[in-house]
């Protein structure tokens, strides 16, 4: 059966959830649920990290789709693994090759509407070895500007006026670069990548280790969104133009491809991302990674939203009374709950995963 993609997405977490295992049983797919063994969701209840696979266990090609890395951003992934699963992907994935769907990566930041995990950590920057980290000065220079402790208009007018002043003397891709790069010396921050291997980061070498065991040729998918224009989509990578997997990625999605170390990429070179962890654990194994980005709004909208609700939870409360105003703003800014923009995503991801699967064959 086949209904308006709009109906597969998400009202919140656990509605997606009980979706996507609902989606992959109708479709006689394994689920593995790991539960997380310290945080709850926003509903007092366990949160999970799902997988759903098909294929062959030793298969030597693989597929994995990812949602929900940056928690919030869940809404749009989680919609398409489900949405896939109930149009019949199961059916489609090439003979000997297998098929992992990686559901809610970060659940705590699903649950919440956060981008960060319960560490406050951004999993896209966690990646790191975490007794040398990276060293972001500019985001150094500017962490009270960028992430104030004081959200008045007053407080707010200011930190604003130091980011200008940063982007008029160095320009806006300079500071965009040194906010969103990843940052590992400011927990209260906002791109900080933790002080620690998080437990999704646990979960994921568990999931290679389990399900990905003999996969010597692996394309993957993380769905993504906040960048670019609303309902538009880059595939971003982070591989330079010359390397064997720009090439391979230019093969699979074309004129979509953007590589951060290539330049005019919507994102600045990133520290401690997924794509280089994914990399690592298939060792000498071959990775395409793409992270499929979509915009939702403007990014003076999306910034606003994530300082605001980083002050949230960091230096305000639950109860505080901008609680269900600020909760609300960033859930938009990152999944703007119309129908007209889920289509469009929708076909996006949809045309992605084809390619992949091609791939794989
Ligand atoms: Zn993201």
């Amino acid at each position: 059966m086949t209904n308006a993609p709009e109906a597969y997405f998400p009202s919140d977490y656990r509605a997606a959830r009980a979706a996507f295992v609902a989606a992959a049983e109708a479709a006689g797919l394994g689920v593995t649920s790991r539960v997380h063994p310290s945080v709850k969701g926003r509903d007092g209840k366990p949160l999970f990290l799902d997988t759903a696979t098909i294929g062959p266990r030793d298969a030597q090609k693989a597929l994995l789709l990812i949602s929900g890395t940056h928690g919030v951003e869940g809404y749009f992934g989680s919609g398409v693994q489900s949405g896939l699963l109930r149009e019949g992907i199961a059916a489609r994935v090439p003979e000997g090759a297998l098929l992992v769907m990686l559901h809610a990566f970060n659940p705590y930041g699903f649950s919440w509407d956060r981008r960060v995990n319960e560490d406050n950590a951004d999993l896209n920057r966690n990646f790191v070895d975490h007794a040398r980290p990276p060293v972001n000065r500019n985001y150094a220079a500017l962490a009270d500007a960028i992430a104030p402790a004081d959200i008045t208009v007053e407080a707010m007018k200011a930190a604003n006026a130091t980011l200008r002043a940063y982007a008029e003397e160095h320009g806006a891709f300079a500071l965009q670069a040194a906010i969103s790069t990843g940052q590992y010396a400011f927990p209260n921050g906002i791109y900080y990548g933790g002080a620690r291997e998080s437990w999704s980061a646990l979960m994921l070498r568990d999931i290679f280790r389990e399900e990905l065991a003999h996969v010597q040729k692996l394309v993957a998918i993380d769905f993504h969104t906040g960048l670019g224009d609303s309902g538009a989509a880059a595939m971003i990578i982070e591989d330079a133009p010359g390397a064997p997997a720009f090439a391979r990625a230019s093969a699979l999605w074309g004129a979509r491809l953007q590589s951060t170390r290539g330049g005019g990429s919507l994102s600045p070179p990133l520290t401690g991302t997924l794509d280089e962890a994914v990399a690592r654990l298939m060792g000498k194994g071959e990775t395409t990674f793409g992270a499929l980005e979509v915009g939702t709004r403007p990014t003076d909208v999306v910034f606003k939203a994530l300082r605001l609700d980083n002050w949230l939870h960091l230096h305000g409360s639950p109860a505080h009374s901008r609680a269900a105003e600020i909760k609300r703003l960033i859930r938009d800014a990152f999944y703007p709950d119309t129908a007209d923009w889920k289509r469009a995503v929708w076909d996006h991801a949809h045309e992605a995963v084809k390619a992949a699967l091609a791939a794989i064959a």
